[in-house]
């Protein structure tokens, strides 16, 4: 008998994780690395959410909570989610989750049952085919096209839908293309999901990262009918810049929240009671410090796409969102003999001192993730020696 559960042995580690874990090592041993491949925001924890975790430990506020999370923050993300994203939900239809993933991971564990199938249009973030399997599900994945400027639209959805389809994740704006779904096309996709009882998991925690005007829509305000397929799932990871103190959320039909809390109750308790009060501060407080960080990333991402589309055999689309750019690197693939954009990656950190996540790692080959949060300073050193590379 094995050791390892099946369920384990087939969950492939993240590979995000894995290269920016290899760019601190070599950072660790004196190597000049230049890392692209982060996943958070450069920018510190604005400072009246760390003086209310500070508050909370002063109080001894240091116990369980409950396993949804504290009434006073489901009542403030109800709030939130209302006037931010015109979405009304009680706060029972809220749970607090040890980030979004694990809001993820719990949803999946809560509709899942073996053998159904969950529509993930690709380039996708890593996490979601390995939490579906982890649950029993088949991953189904369909492509998005740099033409169609990565958008995921009902004729793809129609593609692949199946008797057995259970749940469509949509990821807007996107990790890692930066793609924006437009208000008319998640309408269209929703009333399909409606129409044929798919649920629909809209992960929402680039929201607040939209350069050129774009418009981020919550799939759930479209209309009621939405509402009822619909699981809204958000952190204060990204906008807040919280990745460490691990809060997120889930909002939806009372039935699947129940059992998320269940699940919470069961395995991890409840989130951290510090970041709880932490996460309350931040949705309350002041929200100005994000035009400053939306402006930086704004220049990063303009700097970033004009030098991409530069280099000779280098093609990059241009990201409405999130902090990524997603260059197509076929041409250069193909011109120095690599087998495949992992090797290119390998090629990239050990010669030119420069990590990226390659495409495949996001199932669409032939790509690379360069994250831009990260200063203006190492994007253009880091660009440099890219360049210099691919030349
Ligand atoms: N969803 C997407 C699309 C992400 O990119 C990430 C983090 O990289 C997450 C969810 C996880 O967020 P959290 O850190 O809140 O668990």
């Amino acid at each position: 008998m094995p050791l390892l559960s099946h369920r384990v042995r087939n969950m492939a580690p993240s590979p995000t994780m894995a290269i920016t874990s290899k760019a601190k090592e070599m950072r660790a041993k004196g190597i000049d690395v230049i890392g692209f491949g982060a996943g958070e925001p450069d920018f510190d924890t604005p400072s009246h959410v760390k003086e209310a975790a500070i508050k909370a430990i002063e109080e001894g506020f240091t116990k369980y909570t409950p396993a949804a999370g504290i009434p006073e923050l489901r009542e403030v993300i109800a709030q939130k989610l209302l006037r931010e994203n015109g979405i009304e939900y009680s706060s029972s239809q809220i749970v607090v989750t040890d980030g979004a993933k694990f809001a993820l991971f719990s949803l999946m564990l809560s509709v899942i049952d073996e053998g159904d199938e969950v529509i993930i249009p690709a380039p996708y973030w890593v996490t979601y085919p390995e939490q579906v399997k982890f649950a029993g599900g088949k991953p189904v994945f369909v492509n998005t096209s740099e033409e169609n400027g990565f958008i995921f639209t009902l004729e793809l959805l129609e593609k692949v839908v199946t008797e057995r389809t259970k749940l469509l994740i949509l990821c807007s704006p996107s990790n890692p293309t930066g793609a924006v779904i437009p208000e008319d096309e998640l309408k269209r996709i929703g009333e399909f999901c409606a129409e044929k009882g798919i649920l629909i998991a809209s992960d929402e925690c680039y929201e607040k990262l939209v350069y050129e005007g774009e418009k981020h829509v919550s799939i759930a305000s479209i209309s009621d009918e939405l509402k009822e397929i619909t699981i809204t799932i958000n952190a204060l990871s990204k906008a807040y810049s919280m990745t460490g103190w691990r809060v997120g959320y889930a909002a939806g039909p009372s039935e699947i929240i129940s059992s998320m809390i269940k699940i919470n109750s069961q395995s991890v308790s409840n989130v951290n009671s510090i970041a709880q009060k932490a996460a309350v501060a931040a949705l309350t407080g002041p929200q100005e410090f994000l035009k400053d960080w939306l402006k930086a990333f704004d220049e990063r991402r303009r700097y970033m796409v004009e030098r991409f589309n530069s280099i000779p055999g280098v093609s990059c689309t241009v990201p409405k969102g999130a902090f990524y750019a997603f260059p197509n690197i076929k041409k250069v693939l193909e011109r120095g003999g690599f087998k495949d954009d992992f090797e290119f990656a390998d090629f990239l950190i050990e010669n030119a001192k420069v990590a990226a996540v390659p495409g495949s790692a996001f199932g669409y080959p032939g790509y690379m993730r360069f994250s831009y949060a990260t200063s203006m300073e190492n994007i253009k050193k880091g660009l440099d020696r890219f360049e210099a590379a691919v030349r």
